[in-house]
């Protein structure tokens, strides 16, 4: 055995862990070995935040976009003018920092939007391929390659879509909303998910206008190409506004087709609503009512400081917290909302080898608190983390000088 991590608190009990050769051999009370011992003094022990959808490519950009952009469109067409310039070294330097800024977050799996269109090229691409090598030490990276301006009206943009997915991209994603002929471009990336066996991941229903929908069409498709569980969707702001007759409908096909939902709330908060002057709708789908209703649901970061986004230092437990506060969810529902930065996720990418189980890779996080509803409450801070049984981060607690 090569580490114990001694008292550890895991959902339903206080174990050790034992590690040989970067996996979990052990989850038991009390191992005994010669081993390095790492005591946790029974904290709260995580397999690691898993980020569902990130955008490293178009983050950190305030500097040279500004951020007063007022709506979507505003910043759609902020970004698409600035990556006209976007260089492999500059996506990889910004990448970098916020990956860095995940991993102290304990941050452990990533799937992370990247676009691909005739004005960046494969740039980010391989920016983005460079950083899941460089970083691999820290987190799994796993690319999901998209058409942000449209596929059908964008000439140019399926080629280098295909040549991404020949590349080794890991899925494909989608922004039917963005199209001028959105199930056609939902068809065509069906077909090519197909053709490359990848999973799908669709920005969609980014509005709170409930008369209308892409998730229908999306649907039909998931079961005519019989992808269920291997489709998600992102934002979904649409369902906020559904009544909830509605959304337990919405629910319980997303529930039979095996589509599942990624929530985006500092996103979906920040562009939502900006038509109002007054009772400010919060425009966040209700992951944890979803999940109840068997949806795979997940909450996630998507960008970081730019015109989507001006905020973020990419905690998942702050985005969790955040999520459970404009969502009303109470201290019996902190520790579903931990489940949707955590296992749920892992889940909506496939990730089969997730979990604090002997067979599992040893990725740890250690945070300071006893028990996930306070980690929730009190946005713990993560004190240090291992990836592959190796330290990866540690955060030293704060001090007090009396
Ligand atoms: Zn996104």
């Amino acid at each position: 055995m090569d580490l114990i991590l001694r008292q550890c608190r895991l959902a339903d009990r206080i174990v050790d862990i034992g590690v040989a050769g970067g996996r979990i051999i052990a989850v038991e009370p009390a191992i005994t070995a010669d081993a390095a011992i790492e005591d946790v003094g029974g904290r709260l022990v995580l397999p690691g935040f898993v980020d569902s959808h990130i955008h490293l490519d178009k983050a950190c950009l305030l500097d040279r976009c500004g951020h007063d952009h007022g709506d979507l469109g505003a910043a759609i067409r902020a970004v698409a003018a600035a990556k006209r310039y976007f260089t492999e070294e500059d996506v990889y330097a910004r990448g970098a920092r916020v990956l860095e800024q995940a991993v102290v977050q304990g941050t452990t799996r990533i799937r992370t939007h990247v676009e691909v269109d005739p004005r960046v090229g494969l740039r980010s691409f391989q920016a983005i391929r460079r950083l899941k090598r460089d970083y691999a030490w820290a987190v799994d990276l796993s690319i999901c390659v998209f058409p942000q301006e449209g596929l059908t009206n964008d000439p140019g943009t399926e080629e280098l879509l295909v040549q991404a997915l020949e590349i080794g991209a890991d899925a494909l994603g989608g922004c039917p909303y963005t199209d001028t002929d959105p199930d056609e471009q939902i068809a065509r990336l069906f077909v090519l998910a197909r053709r490359f066996d990848l999973d799908l991941d669709f920005h969609l229903d980014f509005d709170l206008d409930p008369s209308w929908t892409h998730l229908e069409e999306i649907a039909r498709q998931t079961d005519v190409n019989a992808w269920g569980g291997r489709v998600a969707i992102g934002h979904a702001t649409k369902l906020s506004a559904m009544t909830p007759a509605r959304r337990d409908a919405m629910a319980r096909r997303l529930a039979a087709t095996g589509i599942a939902v990624t929530v985006l709330p500092a996103t979906d908060l920040y562009l939502m609503g900006r038509g109002h002057d007054r009772d400010v709708p919060r425009g966040v789908t209700p992951a944890h009512i979803l999940a109840g209703q068997g949806v795979t649901c997940s909450i996630a970061t998507n960008n970081v400081l730019n015109p989507f986004t001006p905020f973020g230092d990419c905690s998942l437990l702050r985005m969790a917290n955040l999520y459970a506060n404009v969502a009303h969810a109470g201290p019996a529902e902190f520790a579903a909302c931990l489940d949707l930065v955590t296992a749920s996720p892992a889940r909506l990418m496939n990730l089969r080898d997730y979990g604090i189980a002997p067979g599992n890779p040893a990725d740890f996080v250690v945070l300071d608190a006893f028990d996930a509803m306070t980690a929730l409450a009190v946005i713990a801070q993560p004190l240090t983390g291992f990836k592959n049984g190796r330290r990866s981060f540690r955060r030293p607690a704060p001090v007090l000088f009396r």
